[in-house]
């Protein structure tokens, strides 16, 4: 079956491949010399600022790139090699549940090994060099082990679980429904148990700011218990907020370092976040990721099959059988990225057109999308492809044309 295993490499490779073509593609788009500052922008984003948020492109771009030729090579050190080596020095030696959790543990480890230097590269100079980073390294190598416990203590069920499923002849739709509970489970979990492992939650001290948040969730016939910000400012400069939980632990959360907007424009971040409660767009989110996931899962089962009857690199073990076809089935899944992205875009629109409403004017968030490009230094000019391939949110420029064409 030697032509399967130069396919699974062929479709690795072009992945990534793909995916530094794109990188380019972008990088010339956005930093060469018919790139400039979209008329829209013009007077809030300087020539300072442009050529800042060029350099910063030209950074992160560079160090992505460095990143998936990195990741791609320990896949392939993984498919060709380690793989096997590993299955063969555990495999009758331990009952399966212990040889899947000490496969999928060194699996884990070496990636986060690998991943760990980037990490610390782009926290500490990529970041620190545009002014983002606030974190220190003791709050840096906190977070990591906190981290990796986490991913222990979610991991081992995770698995135990995954290897009585694969133990049936035909698994795909149990573990479809076992992964999207689990999806689910998280999604309740995160914002109450664990973030704040990670964030100190804090009641807003400016009084007139929650008053004026309160009025306009009463507006919007969103019930939110609890209002918090959290202490972002410890990490990064980069501002955020967002509505997430539902029922009594739904909450508002607004990153410190947003508090510096004026009032209007926060409201209006907050319109947004309110749009997507308000347009059900997170069941629609659960809905279609759940499609996709059984998809995956179901083309994954057929390439298991495939690979354990045709007995591709030399392995039988479920564990090591699963993460072959997993792989190869998610590098090829990766090509319909555009499509969800191309929805979620979508979703974002609807968003912005709820908060101009709800609002009364699309002013504030016009010019807080201004402020999040300068402050932020966000790309001002992507290329139509890379957009296409990975915005999940249409470009500011596009945003604030759209909010005007509302206003008129
Ligand atoms: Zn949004």
């Amino acid at each position: 079956m030697d032509y399967f295993v130069a396919l699974f490499l062929i479709v690795i490779i072009v992945r990534t491949i793909w995916e530094i073509v794109i990188d380019l593609i972008n990088l010339r788009y956005s930093t060469g010399t018919n790139a400039k500052i979209p008329n829209i922008l013009e007077d809030k984003i300087s020539t300072e600022d442009f050529e800042k948020s060029k350099k910063y492109l030209k950074d992160t771009t560079y160090f992505g790139i460095v990143g998936s030729l990195v990741s791609l090579t320990v896949d392939i050190v993984f498919v060709l090699k380690l793989f096997p080596v590993l299955e063969h020095a555990l495999s009758g030696k331990w009952s399966l549940p212990i040889q899947a959790l000490l496969f999928f543990g060194i699996y884990t480890l070496i990636d986060y090994l690998v991943g760990l230097p980037f990490s610390i590269y782009s926290t500490f100079v990529i970041e620190e060099k545009y002014g983002f980073n606030t974190t220190k390294p003791r709050l840096f190598f906190r977070d990591q082990i906190l981290n990796v416990l986490l991913t222990v203590l979610l991991g081992i069920p995770v698995l135990l679980v995954l290897m009585w499923l694969l133990s049936y002849p035909i698994w795909w739709w149990q573990v479809s429904l076992f992964a999207i509970a689990l999806v689910v489970f998280i999604s309740f979990v995160q914002p109450v148990f664990i973030a704040p492992l990670f964030y100190k939650f804090s009641k807003l001290e400016n009084e007139e700011l929650e008053r004026k948040l309160r009025a306009l969730l009463e507006k919007a016939k969103v019930k939110v218990p609890n209002i918090y910000k959290i202490d972002a400012s410890k990490r990064t400069k980069k501002q955020n907020a967002y509505l997430t939980g539902i029922g009594k632990s739904r909450r508002l959360v607004l990153f410190d370092t947003i508090l510096t907007y004026s009032d209007d424009e926060i409201l209006a971040i907050v319109g947004h976040e309110l749009g997507h409660h308000v347009r059900r767009h997170i069941p629609k989110l659960i809905l279609t990721n759940s499609v996709y996931i059984t998809l995956i899962l179901y083309l994954t089962n057929l390439v298991y099959d495939f690979i354990k009857a045709n007995n591709v690199f030399g392995v039988s073990q479920p564990y090591t059988v699963f993460s072959y076809a997993l792989m190869f089935i998610t590098s090829i899944i990766f090509f319909a990225e555009p499509i969800t992205n191309y929805f979620s875009r979508k979703m974002e629109y609807e968003a912005d057109e709820y908060s101009a409403k709800l609002i009364g004017s699309p002013q504030p968030l016009i010019s807080s999308l201004k402020r999040l490009v300068k402050e932020n230094l966000s790309n001002p000019n992507p290329a139509p492809i890379y957009k296409t391939w990975h915005y999940t949110h249409p470009s500011p420029e596009e945003r604030i044309k759209r909010l005007m064409e509302l206003q008129n």
